[in-house]
């Protein structure tokens, strides 16, 4: 043993540890390897919840314990998404390479809010790659956060300051009433909820009218815009969506970005999911216009496959991001060599300070597969989901409930008895549920409950597709 601090957190002994990580890792790998054999969501029983509630423990416990702890308890019981099986929300896969980086990334536990450190340089490739694929020029910036709906946020208060000045973070918004945004109705919640975060209110956020296709009237835009402005009113920012949460549409970008520049308005694009389209062949030629944006939000870990989390956000003039979010702090000075080194480190970019390594899974992704292969299997999705509504179309007891773009389908069963449909499909999601083979989700579409096939990952196949259509079938015939 060695001189050390009294009070280390480190193993005496390593032994013991890495005997027990390795075997995690080997766990891990069969959970991944197995994935198909288990429920893809299971119940968690009364006895797992009763063992995870305990008083905070004081005392040390053992590593073999606690995770047989998880084993039984945790383990068995999360939402699902890795599993095949999984079309409800959209939510990505994860991969085995992920899991390694996020491993590494835990170990070296390095806080990616700035300084002279290779994980910046990290950021900064994949910041890199994601403005060349998106056709963003040079002085684009991108940065990490949680997930879509902060970065929309952040689309947010960059479009506020863009619009005002840097005056109003000093000053907020009490000067500056009446700025208004515009959504399509079939916008996520998180547009309304980034409103209400950054001082507007819900109510500065306009609602603008869908076409049969789920896409953003650009009539009605038009019309509310006109109308703000006559009424005193600044409209400032249009949120455009690609790839909507219920139905996968994409609003018109490139006529989208005709308006926003001729009304000197700020075009966000929310791509969550859709975004990283541009990485297929087939779907990227449906993202036109989104290089004109002047700031995108998506998810990696939607369609991009890398394991939560990693949203990211980008503006296609990166100085744009300073404005909003660079803060003095004498703590934060830069130095012109050494470990305080750099200039707009990733705190000055975004909300956050104290940030993990979210861009190494994401690197390592794209270094091990390639993005064509991330690309493929995103076109992979598209083409189920289009064999899904061929095999809709075909039976007589469904019906589609929505056109499909990507890879969202939302259809219904339908009987006789009208009067039931709605009950039956509500019965039909938790029969589903509870046989744990396919695990859909559901939503609402011009007022009529709808069945919702989201297709996000990569280990989804056409025997996942079958068995979502002869398990909807079956347990509708028993509940009609
Ligand atoms: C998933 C999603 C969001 C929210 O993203 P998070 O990563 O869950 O925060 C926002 N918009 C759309 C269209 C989405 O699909």
């Amino acid at each position: 043993m060695v001189d050390g601090p009294d009070a280390t957190l480190d193993p005496e002994d390593w032994k013991d540890i890495r005997a027990i990580g390795h075997r995690m890792l080997d766990d891990m790998f069969d959970h991944l390897e197995g994935i198909r054999a288990r429920p893809v969501w299971q119940q968690m029983p009364a006895e797992a919840r009763d063992s995870l509630r305990a008083p905070l423990p004081r005392a040390p416990g053992s590593l073999e314990e606690a995770y047989r702890t998880l084993q039984d308890s945790v383990i068995p019981y999360t939402v699902g998404n890795p599993h095949p099986g999984f079309m409800g929300w959209v939510h990505g896969a994860g991969t085995p390479v992920g899991m390694l980086a996020e491993m590494i990334a835990g170990g070296l536990n390095a806080n990616v809010g700035g300084r002279n450190q290779a994980p910046v340089e990290v950021e900064h490739q994949v910041s890199t790659w994601m403005a060349s694929l998106f056709g963003f020029p040079a002085n684009a910036r991108g940065v990490f956060v949680t997930g879509t709906s902060i970065a929309n946020f952040m689309g947010v208060v960059v479009a506020r300051t863009a619009a005002l000045g840097r005056d109003v973070r000093e000053q907020g918004l009490a000067a500056h009433a009446g700025l208004r945004a515009y959504a399509s109705v079939e916008a996520h919640g998180c547009i309304a909820k980034a409103m209400d975060m950054a001082g507007f209110g819900t109510d500065a956020l306009r609602s603008v009218r869908v076409d049969a296709a789920g896409r953003m009237d650009l009539i009605e835009l038009a019309a509310q815009v006109a109308a703000d402005r006559a009424n005193g009113l600044r409209p400032f920012l249009v949120v455009a969506s690609a790839g909507t949460v219920n139905t996968g549409a994409i609003d018109p970008l490139a006529a989208l970005a005709d308006f926003a520049r001729e009304h000197a308005m700020w075009l966000h694009v929310d791509g969550a999911y859709g975004a990283l389209g541009m990485l297929a062949p087939d779907v990227a030629p449906l993202l036109g216009g989104i290089e004109r944006a002047d700031s995108i939000a998506f998810d990696f870990h939607k369609w991009g496959q890398v394991p939560y989390d990693a949203g990211y956000f980008m503006a296609r003039d990166g100085d744009r991001m300073l404005d909003a979010f660079a803060a003095p702090a004498s703590y934060l000075q830069r130095a012109g060599r050494g470990l305080a080194a750099g200039t707009a480190w990733p705190c000055d970019v975004g909300p956050d300070l104290s940030r993990g390594f979210r861009a190494l899974k994401t690197w390592l992704t794209f270094q091990v597969y390639g993005a064509d292969a991330i690309g493929r299997s995103i076109s992979a999705t598209c083409a189920l989901a289009r064999r899904l509504a061929e095999r809709i179309a075909a039976e007589p007891e469904l019906e589609l409930a929505a056109p499909v773009t990507l890879n969202v389908v939302c259809f219904r069963y339908v009987c006789d008895d009208e009067r039931r449909i709605e009950h039956i499909n509500r019965e039909i999601v938790l029969t589903l549920y509870d046989e744990g083979r396919v695990a859909p989700s559901a939503t609402t579409l011009g007022g009529h409950y709808a069945i919702r096939a989201a297709i996000v990952n990569h280990r989804t196949g056409q025997a996942d597709i079958d068995a979502l259509v002869d398990a909807v079938l079956a347990a509708g015939r028993r509940l009609s």
